[in-house]
């Protein structure tokens, strides 16, 4: 132990002896300045204090006051510290480069992260709204095709032959008792909010044994009165929906009060919207002809 501590004692003697000398020798020169100047990072002290005396030391003009010998000494002592010092330094900024890059990975990694986070979540909600859509989609077309086979607002045929096949499914006909006019803008005042749909979707969503009335199922309801009265209303008001009409006059078509002429409220007045124009306006009428069979046959003839 003893020996050991004797040994550094020499050795720090010498040190100090060796840093005394330089310090005396040299003033710190231009030279050391910039040299400092260089070194950017920041390096272990005892590095620096080394570096400042010795680099003057090594160009230090041979005509010094110190002896040779021991400027000989210091120099090849300081050499190996500033090749030590020169590795140290080459290594730090190694060491550095590789932190600049590895920082920059990581700042990618971290974009790309929170990319993905961002993405994910509008994700799920696109899929979100999607289902949903699809689900209030499939809810519209039940209720309108219900709306639709309501014996209010259509009328099953009862002939054998009136059936139609689609997709291996046969269905009995039906046949519609209002326009689909009518019926789209009666199935939105009573549908809930979230089941409006337009004109378009109702067309679309009728069923293909739901139709309107064909010249062959006359009996539904382009009867004798019927048809005169639509022949009216398409000339006369601005509508041509009767039910519109209809509306106007009453307070409530669906009463039952007001359909059979007992409101108060209605009774009395009847006001509708006549023609635009003051001019002649002609329609055509549907008349009985009392024919018997017999004139018929003559007729033929
Ligand atoms: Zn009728
Ligand atoms: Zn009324």
């Amino acid at each position: 132990m003893r020996k050991k501590w004797k040994q550094y004692q020499r050795q720090y003697r010498e040190k100090k002896r060796v840093l005394a000398e330089v310090l005396n020798l040299t003033p710190p020169s231009l030279n050391s300045i910039e040299d400092d100047q260089l070194i950017g990072p920041p390096e272990p002290i005892v590095v620096v204090a080394d570096h400042d005396y010795v680099q003057p030391s090594l160009e230090r003009p041979q005509a010094s006051s110190t002896p040779v010998r021991a400027v000989q000494k210091s120099t090849s002592k300081h050499r190996a510290v500033l090749k030590e010092r020169e590795k140290l330094r080459f290594e730090l900024i190694k060491i550095k480069k590789e932190l600049k890059s590895e920082r920059m990975k990581a700042k990618k990694l971290q974009r790309k992260v929170d990319k993905l986070k961002v993405n994910k979540g509008k994700e799920v909600s696109v899929r979100n709204t999607k289902r949903d859509k699809k689900k209030i989609a499939e809810e519209k077309k039940e209720r309108v095709v219900g709306f639709l086979c309501r014996d209010e607002n259509s009328r099953m045929l009862s002939g054998k032959k009136d059936t139609v096949t689609k997709n291996k499914m046969k269905h009995q006909r039906r046949v519609l008792l209002h326009s689909l006019k009518d019926l789209h803008s009666n199935y939105n005042t009573t549908a809930l909010k979230h089941h409006a749909v337009s004109y378009r979707q109702f067309l679309r969503y009728c069923p293909f044994y739901v139709t309107q009335a064909k010249e062959s199922d006359r009996n539904t309801c382009s009867c004798f009165d019927h048809d005169n009265f639509k022949m009216i209303v398409d000339r006369l008001c601005q509508t041509n929906s009767i039910s519109e009409l209809l509306d106007t006059i009453v307070c409530d078509s669906t009463n039952q009060k007001c359909m059979y002429r007992l409101c108060k409220c209605c009774y009395n007045e009847v006001e509708f919207e006549g023609p635009l124009h003051d001019s002649i306006i002609t329609w055509e009428q549907w008349e009985r002809i009392v024919v018997t069979l017999e004139e018929k046959k003559s007729a033929k003839d």
